[in-house]
C-alpha cells in the first residue's frame, strides 16, 4: 500500500513480504497491475517489476492521469486492470504445498496496488471468495473502505477477516491532494464505524504520517471502535526527518524497542506499534 515497502512484489502472486512490509503480516498477495488512486508519495512506479514494463508513474495511476484536472468525486473511473489469470492463479498456489501449511498467516491485500481499486465491478470478490474457501487467514489494507463494507462485509465477518485503512493524518485537504483517487477522510472513517458496527474487526494504518499528525488519528479512530494502529513515518520526499518529534511520540505511546505502545485506557486499550521502532536522540 502505502510507503516504504519496497522490494515485497515478486513473481509468486502469494508472497512473504520482506522488510518493514513483513511487520504487516506473513504473506501478502497484489490482484492488480496498476492503482488509481495516484498518491503523490507511491513508491510502486520505482519498482523493478513495473520499470520492466517500461511504466513510469503515469502508466501505473493511468486513470489518475486521465482525471488529472477533474474534481474528485465528479467522475467515472472505467477500467480495473487486474494481474492476468490473477484468479486462477491464487486458487493453484492456495493448492500448493508451500502454503498447505499456513492457513493461520494472515495473507495481506495489497502493498503494490488497492484491493479496492474502483467503486464498480473488480475481480477483488472473485479473490477473496478463493481464499474463503480454503479457510485463508485475510486482511485487506485499502484506502478505498466503502466497496469493502458494503459489498465483501459477508466475507469479512463469516471468516473472522480483519478490514485495514489507511490513514496518515486527518487533514481532508491534505488526503485529497494527495490521495486523489481513494476514500475522502469522511468516507473512510464512515466505513471504519459502518465495519465495526456489523462486527467486522479493523485496524489502522497510519502512514504515511508525520508526528504531529499521529496523536490526532489516534484519538480519532479510538472513538470509533478500532483497537489495532500501525504507525509509518513519513520519509517518501526527502524532506527533513523530524527525529526528536518521533521520539516524542513513542514516549507519548510507551513504546518499547520494538515500538510497540499503547493509546487509551482500560479496559479497551489500543495497541499502536510504530515501524522500525522507537528512535534514540
Ligand atoms: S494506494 Fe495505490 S497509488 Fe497509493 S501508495 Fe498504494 S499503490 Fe501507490
Amino acid at each position: 500500500m502505502s510507503s516504504s515497502e519496497r522490494s515485497v512484489c515478486v513473481m509468486s502472486v502469494i508472497y512473504e513480504p520482506k522488510g518493514r512490509a513483513g511487520e504487516y503480516a506473513g504473506l501478502a498477495c497484489n490482484v492488480y497491475e496498476t492503482c488509481p488512486h495516484g498518491c503523490t508519495y507511491c513508491f510502486v512506479p520505482g519498482l523493478p517489476h513495473v520499470k520492466a514494463k517500461g511504466w513510469g508513474a503515469e502508466e501505473f495511476h493511468r486513470p489518475a492521469v486521465a482525471r488529472r484536472g477533474i474534481a474528485v468525486g465528479t467522475f467515472e473511473l472505467i477500467e480495473t486492470e487486474p494481474r492476468p489469470g490473477i484468479v486462477v492463479q491464487v486458487r493453484k498456489e492456495l493448492a500448493s504445498k508451500r502454503l498447505a501449511g499456513r492457513r493461520d498467516d494472515e495473507v495481506l491485500l495489497c502493498f503494490c496496488c488497492d484491493a479496492y481499486p474502483v467503486e464498480g465491478e473488480d475481480v477483488t470478490r472473485e479473490v477473496l471468495e478463493a481464499f474463503a474457501e480454503v479457510g485463508q487467514r485475510v486482511t485487506v489494507l485499502t484506502k478505498r473502505p466503502v466497496q469493502a463494507v458494503a459489498r465483501d462485509w459477508d466475507l469479512f465477518l463469516g471468516n473472522g477477516w480483519r478490514l485495514g485503512v489507511s490513514m496518515g493524518c486527518l487533514d481532508s485537504a491534505w488526503i485529497a491532494g494527495h490521495e486523489p483517487g481513494a476514500n475522502s477522510l469522511e468516507q473512510r472513517l464512515e466505513a471504519l464505524e459502518a465495519a465495526e458496527k456489523v462486527g467486522i474487526d479493523t485496524w489502522v494504518s497510519c502512514e504515511p504520517s508525520r508526528p504531529e499528525w499521529v496523536l490526532p488519528v489516534l484519538a480519532c479512530v479510538y472513538l470509533r471502535g478500532v483497537r489495532e494502529v500501525k504507525v509509518g513515518r513519513f520519509n517518501h520526499t526527502g524532506e527533513g526527518f523530524d527525529r526528536a518529534g518521533w521520539a516524542r511520540v513513542c514516549r507519548e505511546l510507551e513504546c518499547d524497542e520494538k515500538g510497540v505502545g499503547r493509546f487509551g485506557g482500560e479496559p479497551s486499550v489500543m495497541r499502536v506499534v510504530v515501524k522500525g521502532g522507537t528512535l534514540v536522540v
